[in-house]
């Protein structure tokens, strides 16, 4: 309500009420002047009718939203159910223009006015988590390995002789088709092994370099997050290969916003070599819905480049997802998650010591890799491959998400590419591993659930095993540990459905 309406209302209402009101509606008022102004994340969380009012100001300054409007266009913001448009706030118009994900668009001043603030938002965010000298970012409406596509046919204009792509191996589907779908040869380059961690082999990619020319070399795709025992590349090191060779550096950090590390590395790396663009997932590092990822570097020009590859206008979507998200957090908000899940993670590990001991295995060391932790499983691994797979779908079942074993020798293609030890990482691991991770929003109680859930899994495991060798003692442990897990778990357990993984 503006001043005149106040004015009207004080004819019905005392002066002195609406006055109050008046400041009470100032308040809210002035953060989303102070969000506008500075660009910044603020300090404190925002209240939701702070929230919505924001959001229906921006609103009612979309063409869609107009009263008097007439559309006679194509693409007039038209949305038949009522329900899709309280979904998205009745912003409607997406974001960007044909031609730059970036640009204005004059139907929508209110959808173009919070892109620009999201991604200004997201950069003050992404410099609170460790990339202080990042300069430009911005959302796109797809999840990380689409990201990384854009990111090298952008590259593609500046270097038209460039097929190959060097990158360190790290076994993810979606970044290695990154590649494939931008029509690029992906040269792998396998990790060494150092203690338990699996490390970037820089003498091989410098013999690459030298091997097909640095002019033929598309970029280095290097990764930080990834699962242990595979620890973040060497970012400074590869930042410097490049440097001095002038190939382009186009970083994965997926989920690496939640770790310092791994946002330390890259500014290291941007501060003593080249790192042209680092691509993160949305989801993974803000906890919003599955969709999008944030494209950010250290060269504007570069980044606008790439905002002009996107074809046509984008979902706005996540960008209003990431920024409810962040002003219902405030930027204290997120640290405090940031912490928990730093604190989650020593915590995991810890657990996951005493459990190894218990049950006669070992968590590797893997310090590099701040996130992802890796139990050995060599007693499972000693009986058969399928042992391990086993472990895995008895986990699933007793509704532990997330926790991924690692069987020796599993060989994957994809895409013609052959992959030995495909999901390890490398050709040959030593042993087979469980992989755990202390992601941003995991709670304690999460870990204390998993651990013994584990715990007893292993066990059965190990009663099952013995078994086999003295088959009179199965009936009994089978019926008290069937029931004891379904008391764990509630009603919601199918105890046929653990009966027939556990036994067949
Ligand atoms: C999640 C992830 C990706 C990308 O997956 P999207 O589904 O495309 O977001 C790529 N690399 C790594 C290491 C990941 O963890």
């Amino acid at each position: 309500m503006n001043g005149e309406s106040l004015r009207a209302g004080e004819k019905l209402v005392s002066p002195a009420y609406i006055r109050q009101g008046k400041e009470a509606r100032r308040s809210h008022e002035q953060l989303i002047r102070l969000l506008l102004e500075k660009g910044k994340c603020p300090p404190d969380a925002w209240d939701e009718s702070t929230i919505e009012l924001f959001l229906q100001e921006l609103a009612v300054m979309d063409s869609n939203n107009f009263l008097g409007n007439c559309g006679v266009g194509e693409r007039e913001g038209r949305v038949a159910s009522g329900m899709v448009s309280r979904r998205h706030y009745r912003l409607i118009h997406g974001i960007g223009r044909s031609g730059d994900i970036s640009a204005v668009q004059p139907k929508a001043a209110g959808s173009s006015l919070l892109n620009k603030l999201t991604n200004s938002v997201m950069l003050d965010i992404l410099k609170m988590a460790g990339v202080q000298s990042v300069t430009s970012c911005f959302v796109v409406p797809m999840a990380t390995g689409m990201s990384l596509t854009l990111c090298f046919l952008t590259l593609r204009h500046k270097r038209p002789k460039a097929k190959y792509i060097i990158w360190p191996r790290i076994d993810q589907k979606s970044c290695f088709k990154s590649m494939i779908t931008a029509g690029f040869e992906p040269v792998v380059i396998e990790n060494v092994l150092e203690g338990d961690e699996l490390r970037t082999d820089l003498e091989a990619i410098e013999s690459k370099i030298q091997e097909l020319g640095a002019e033929n070399i598309l970029c280095i795709h290097s990764t930080t997050s990834c699962f242990a025992p595979r620890v973040p590349d060497r970012l400074e090191e590869l930042a410097v290969i490049c440097a001095k060779h002038s190939i382009p550096h186009i970083v994965n950090n997926a989920y690496g916003v939640q770790s310092s590390k791994c946002m330390h590395l890259i500014q290291q790396g941007a501060r003593v070599g080249r790192i042209d663009a680092f691509v993160q997932s949305l989801d993974k590092n803000f906890m919003v819905p599955v969709g999008g990822a944030v494209i950010a570097g250290f060269n504007d020009a570069f980044l606008q480049e790439i905002s002009k590859m996107y074809p046509g206008r984008a979902s706005a979507s996540p960008s209003l997802d990431v920024l409810i998200t962040l002003l219902s957090l405030g930027a204290k908000g997120y640290k405090d998650l940031l912490k928990e899940r730093k604190e989650t993670y020593t915590y995991l590990s810890n657990e996951l010591k005493k459990l190894a001991k218990r049950n006669n295995e070992r968590l590797l060391e893997t310090p590099h890799n701040p996130i992802s932790l890796a139990l050995s499983l060599g007693n499972l691994s000693a009986q058969s491959g399928a042992a391990v797979t086993q472990l895995g779908s008895m986990l699933f079942t007793r509704q532990v998400s997330g926790a991924r074993v690692v069987p020796l020798g599993t060989s994957q293609t994809i895409n013609g590419y052959v992959f030995k030890g495909f999901m390890s990482h490398s050709n040959n691991y030593p042993c087979a591993y469980l992989n755990a991770a202390s992601a941003i929003g995991i709670k304690k109680q999460d870990v204390d659930l998993f651990i013994k859930r584990l715990d007893k899994c292993l066990k059965l495991c190990a009663e099952k095993a013995s078994a086999v060798e003295e088959p009179g003692c199965t009936q009994q442990t089978k019926g008290d540990d069937v029931s004891e897990l379904a008391q764990d778990l509630g009603d919601h357990l199918q105890v046929e459905a653990v009966e027939g993984d556990l036994f067949t």
